[in-house]
């Protein structure tokens, strides 16, 4: 099954919901980056709330980056979406298993440490992008996400965001909410919402079940009218190439591409977002060096 997000309207303009399956795409980052259960757990949260947040704020060529930085042993996350439903990101320390917390799920906000931020880069190709900042409320990511909404965006939010992993570290399912509150939002159905979201399994429960996201979505507002406006392919893609790195590589200064070209005859570089790597030999490493000294 293929990955979706689904966009709806809720009462004619009360709410705005997003609702989306990336079981496939959070395997993907697991296997491209090796990471183990704590930190597949705080990147697939990453990345499934940053597609939710890129598809809700962005339009046409715009993109967003996501930083996290909370101090735990993951240490940083970095996540870039767009409003074409790809995302792609990468922890600094992978390898991060923890003992599960009293809820019995993986413990992401200590994972992810709660004692730092969380700041949106926003690149809407203007000639500067904007970036806001906000303190991370738990780590916990969903959370951390409904924070930023609220401070950063001015938006009451609810989001909620969840990996199941496997025992041998494969992913088995992941995915999450975003329920945005617009201003003709009445009482009585912000209540309603409120009491439904306190006995709503987590989405990866759900998702086990066999629930799509228009099962959730229905689950969320049982007795209220759903538009669904789009439902949306979604992915994890790297836009990266040899050329990309070769054009950056040429900005070095030329004595540090000689000693490659002299002393290590080649290079390797890896992109951080995928994890692919490229290696470049002497004669194409002589190419950049030209390149760098026109
Ligand atoms: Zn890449």
């Amino acid at each position: 099954m293929t990955d979706y997000l689904v966009k709806s309207i809720i009462n004619d303009g009360m709410f705005r919901a997003y609702v989306v399956n990336g079981t496939q795409l959070v395997k993907e980052a697991q296997k491209r980056h090796g990471t183990w259960s704590a930190a597949t757990a705080a990147l697939g949260r990453s990345l499934v709330g940053t597609l939710m947040l890129a598809s809700s704020l962005l339009k046409g060529k715009e993109k967003l980056t996501v930083k996290i930085n909370g101090g735990g042993p993951v240490g940083g996350i970095v996540v870039d979406g767009n409003a074409n439903g790809t995302v792609k990101g990468y922890l600094q320390q992978p390898h991060v298993s923890l003992p599960l917390n009293d809820k019995h799920h993986i413990d992401v906000g200590r994972a992810v440490g709660n004692k730092g931020t969380l700041s949106v880069t926003k690149d809407m190709g203007l000639k500067d992008p904007f970036t806001g900042n906000v303190g991370l409320a738990s780590g916990e990511i969903g959370d951390d996400f409904t924070y930023y909404l609220a401070q950063s965006e001015q938006i009451p939010s609810s989001v909620g965001v969840s990996v199941f992993v496997n025992p041998d570290e494969s992913v088995e399912v992941a995915g999450g909410f975003m329920i945005q509150v617009m201003p003709g939002a009445s009482d009585e159905a912000i209540d309603r919402l409120q009491k439904t979201l306190t006995h709503l399994p987590l989405v990866s429960e759900l998702l086990r079940q066999g629930k799509t996201p228009e099962d959730i979505l229905g689950m969320l507002f049982k007795n209220d009218k759903v538009k669904i406006l789009d439902k949306m392919p979604v992915s994890f893609a790297c836009d990266c190439s040899k050329e990309r790195f070769a054009a950056a590589m040429a900005s070095l200064p030329a004595d540090e591409i000689e000693a490659m070209i002299k002393e290590d005859h080649g290079a390797e570089v890896t992109c951080r977002f995928c994890g692919n790597q490229y290696h470049y030999d002497e004669t194409e490493l002589k190419a950049v060096l030209i390149k760098a000294q026109s």
